[in-house]
């Protein structure tokens, strides 16, 4: 069958009608919403929810996200959040809360790297239902080097396996000169504040902080005097050259992505892994000291308490 003129002119300004209100209602849509998150929102759900039509990659799908992070966060750099993760029964909740923390924040690219034979449906549900743009990686820790129920705590090193699995994701995926960011190492079980993201966004080189609640003092911070990093105040071993604790710190991708050996080793000396990585990129004089001079705490570094756990439902994903 074919179309009459008359029809075919009625369609093609059905079309362009059509088309015409559809952006008309997204721009409207975009423009009713009040927070930038929840532009990022709609934007990002919007694309996900028709990726099939649009036919976007994962990957393509991640660079528009980051790209409407960049506007949504008003050029801020994207904070690469590299969190290791294990099974037990707090999982969920630390996961529930460190996601929900991210949430809030425009310019994140959450990595959780599972210490696990497989990906598991617990973190992969949770990373879906998160509003969060995420990688999801899975690398184990060799049952020789995991912590046994009646070895002390510090006599293993924990987490070593992961956060070089997202480093290296970060050197597989990014690109020196092209792609820009901070890297952060994001412990499952801590609390983070928001204000946290606003200071690492700021991040050049290398940049520290306080953090609350550990080596056990009210909090452990770097000396600052005339705005340079002199010294350190912790409970322990001060002397170190950096002796910051994993939440204190971040560093700009671009040192990641040149120095390719910098990682950890399980040979390095316990209560030494995040001195010892530190060295390969800074000076301590060098240090950028965030948090208004080191005087603010925005992370603490909580620990949870193992739950007595006598019965599960085995129908509930707890
Ligand atoms: N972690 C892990 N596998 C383990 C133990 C710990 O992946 O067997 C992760 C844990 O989820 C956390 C990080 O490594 O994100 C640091 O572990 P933990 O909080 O137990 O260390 P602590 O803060 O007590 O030094
Ligand atoms: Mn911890």
């Amino acid at each position: 069958m074919e179309f009459s003129g008359i029809d075919n002119m009625r369609l093609r300004t059905f079309l362009f009608w059509f088309l015409g209100f559809s952006v008309f209602i997204i721009i409207y849509k975009l423009n009713a919403i009040e927070s930038d998150v929840e532009k990022l929102r709609f934007l990002k759900e919007t694309l996900s929810l028709n990726k099939q039509q649009l036919q976007l990659t994962e990957h393509q799908l991640q660079l528009i996200e980051h790209l409407y992070q960049n506007k949504v966060g008003q050029g801020l750099p994207i904070i690469y959040a590299i969190t290791p993760t294990y099974w037990r029964h707090v999982q969920k909740a630390e996961l529930t809360r460190v996601s929900q923390t991210l949430a809030l924040v425009p310019n994140i690219h959450w990595i959780v790297i599972e210490d696990s034979e497989e990906r598991t449906e617990l973190v992969t549900n949770l990373l879906n239902d998160s509003k969060v743009v995420y990688t999801h990686l899975n690398a184990k820790t060799p049952p020789f080097e995991k912590l046994q129920k009646k070895e002390e705590r510090w006599t293993k090193h924990r987490g070593i396996e992961q956060r070089n699995a997202g480093l290296q994701w970060l050197r597989d995926n990014l690109e020196l000169g092209r792609d820009k960011g901070i890297v952060y190492f994001m412990d499952d079980d801590n609390t983070y504040s928001v204000k946290l993201f606003h200071e690492i966004s700021k991040v050049k080189r290398v940049g520290v902080w306080p953090v609350g609640l550990v080596g056990g003092l009210n909090a452990e911070a770097p000396i600052v005097s005339g705005g340079v990093v002199t010294g350190w105040k912790t409970g322990w071993r001060s002397n170190r050259e950096f002796a910051t604790d994993m939440a204190g710190f971040a560093i700009n991708l671009n040192l990641i992505l040149e120095k390719t050996n910098a990682g950890f080793s399980y040979k390095m000396e316990h209560g030494l892994l995040e001195s010892e990585f530190l060295s390969y990129f800074t000076t301590k004089a060098e240090l950028e000291a965030l948090a208004d001079g080191c005087t603010k705490v925005y992370v603490w570094h909580t620990r949870t308490e193992t739950p007595t756990v006598k019965g599960t439902i085995p129908y509930l994903e707890v």
